[in-house]
């Protein structure tokens, strides 16, 4: 499938190496985007765009590095001329118990979770607020919008994504760029076999309406539509991919 929903676009993914932001760089590459793929898995990184071809590209890049993040953006504008869309995808999962965690793993996953986002948020609103347009799309998760026994940090980051959003759609409203998140429930990703390495499976599988975890595709979709004018009117908005899980 392809079309050009995205032609003479510019997007820089994070986390797109693998994953949910895999997919968003195929699919937006499909619908004309030029797409950089961001990730610190490199050699990954690196075949996933030769995979896509030649529109797509991988750079190196740790969402915790504010100077790094300056590095890219700027060659990346250097390089293309513009900077149309970012997807802040990248980030980690893992159990953090109240009782039992410690600060640094609870540090670990705000540092990449939290402050990668807003270091992106940043970074790319300096070069979109001066295009005068621009769409960033944070992907946050249903565990922004509820709590999940067990995930304390991992709670606490995607609450701020959540937050961060409604705060950069109010900012950058007035200078043409638009700010959502994406709320995805269980996607089958390397990410979710943190369930199977629990056993809850099944367990969760029988709380969707849907009956299913989602392929990573159905919330690439998501995002090409955000990252597209076909979502013109929307900013400071939450976009729910659960299956019906939170309904
Ligand atoms: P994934 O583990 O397949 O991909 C995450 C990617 O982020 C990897 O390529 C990884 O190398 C990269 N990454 C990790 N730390 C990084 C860093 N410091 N700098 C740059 N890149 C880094 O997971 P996924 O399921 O594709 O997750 C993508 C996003 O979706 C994440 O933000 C995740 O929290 C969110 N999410 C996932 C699910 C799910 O069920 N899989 C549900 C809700 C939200």
């Amino acid at each position: 499938m392809s079309g050009d929903r995205l032609q003479g676009k510019v997007a820089l993914i994070t986390g797109g190496a693998r994953g949910m932001g895999e997919r968003e760089a195929r699919l937006f590459a499909s619908e004309g985007a030029t797409v950089i793929i961001a990730d610190v898995l490199d050699e990954l990184g690196t075949a996933t765009a030769a995979g896509i071809g030649g529109s797509a590209s991988y750079v190196h890049l740790d969402v915790t590095d504010a100077d790094a993040w300056s590095a890219v953006v700027g060659s990346v504008v250097e390089q293309h001329g513009q900077l149309d869309v970012l997807v802040n995808n990248a980030g980690v999962f893992y159990p953090t118990p109240l009782l039992t965690a410690t600060e640094a793993e609870y540090r670990r996953i705000i540092d990449i979770n939290q402050v990668g986002v807003f270091l992106g948020l940043q970074a790319a609103a300096r070069v979109m607020t001066t295009q005068h347009r621009g769409s960033i799309i944070n992907i946050s998760s249903i565990a922004g919008l509820r709590g999940s026994p067990g995930f304390v940090a991992y709670n606490a980051s995607k609450w701020a994504v959540r937050g961060m959003t409604r705060s950069a759609a109010h900012e950058l409203a007035p200078h043409g760029v638009r700010v959502n998140s994406i709320h995805p429930g269980i996607i089958d990703t390397d990410m979710a076999t943190v369930f199977d390495d629990m056993g809850v499976r099944d367990s969760l599988t029988a709380r969707i309406p849907l009956g299913r975890w989602a392929d990573p595709m159905e919330v690439a979709r998501m995002a090409l539509y955000l990252a597209s004018d076909d979502s013109s009117y929307s900013t400071g908005s939450e976009f729910i991919v659960d299956g019906g899980m939170t309904a």
